[in-house]
């Protein structure tokens, strides 16, 4: 990328990546420009020391998953929270025009992180433990068709997502294919976040079932 960079074939030289050893080391390296990485108020401390490295470093922050994959409802919080780090560029995740709309009001009047913000942040972080699958898709394709960034959240998807769609014939489908999982660990060798993927899909389908 240097060389290309050097002949003048691209411009700016960025990394992507969901492994917190990996962004910090590429943060430390003076290599990039940006980094893109995982971003929400459910950030652990150590996730924000990369930001603030970033910073120092003089590294545009870019936030992925700033909704965290929709299990961020509050669209006020996130925005006020992410503000305050001048730094990080959020990639908002959107699914509707109504959120596009709010997202950019809010860039003519940002919201204050106020009292009740930080309330509402502060329960989110509490409802959501650091082992929740994030949705990142890194796991994926499984061998037997399990769609996996849902289903191993499924149990928050559902207090938090319409439950006409969690609920739907397609989902019931989708979640009893957890059933079939033979256990080859290949989604756990690959996730980033060290998640028990097998025993976290086989939790979230018993929420399921118990749910129905
Ligand atoms: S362990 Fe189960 S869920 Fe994970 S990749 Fe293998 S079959 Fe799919
Ligand atoms: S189980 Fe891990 S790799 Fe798979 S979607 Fe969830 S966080 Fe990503």
């Amino acid at each position: 990328m240097l060389e290309a960079k050097a002949k003048g074939m691209i411009r700016h030289i960025g990394i992507t990546n969901h492994r917190l050893k990996v962004a910090t080391d590429a943060a430390e390296s003076g290599l990039y420009e940006t980094i893109q990485f995982p971003f929400s108020y459910l950030a652990t401390v150590k996730e924000i020391e990369l930001v603030k490295l970033c910073k120092k470093n003089d590294i545009g922050f870019i936030a992925m998953k700033a909704l965290s994959g929709g299990l961020i409802t509050n669209f006020t919080a996130t925005y006020a929270y992410l503000a305050q780090y001048d730094n990080v560029l959020p990639i908002w995740g959107i699914q509707r025009k109504s959120e596009l709309d709010e997202f950019l009001s809010y860039d003519d009047n940002p919201p204050a992180l106020n009292e009740e913000l930080t309330s509402i942040i502060e329960q989110d972080r509490n409802a959501l433990s650091e082992d929740f699958c994030r949705g990142c898709g890194y796991c994926m394709p499984c061998p037997v068709g399990i769609e996996i960034p849902t289903a191993a959240r499924m149990s928050l998807m559902l207090k938090r997502a319409p439950l006409s769609v969690c609920l739907s014939d397609e989902w019931k489908a989708k979640m009893e294919k957890v059933n079939n999982c033979i256990h080859c660990n290949q989604c756990k060798d690959h996730c980033p976040y060290g998640l028990d993927t097998p025993k976290l899909l086989k939790k979230n389908w018993e929420d399921y079932k118990r749910y129905m």
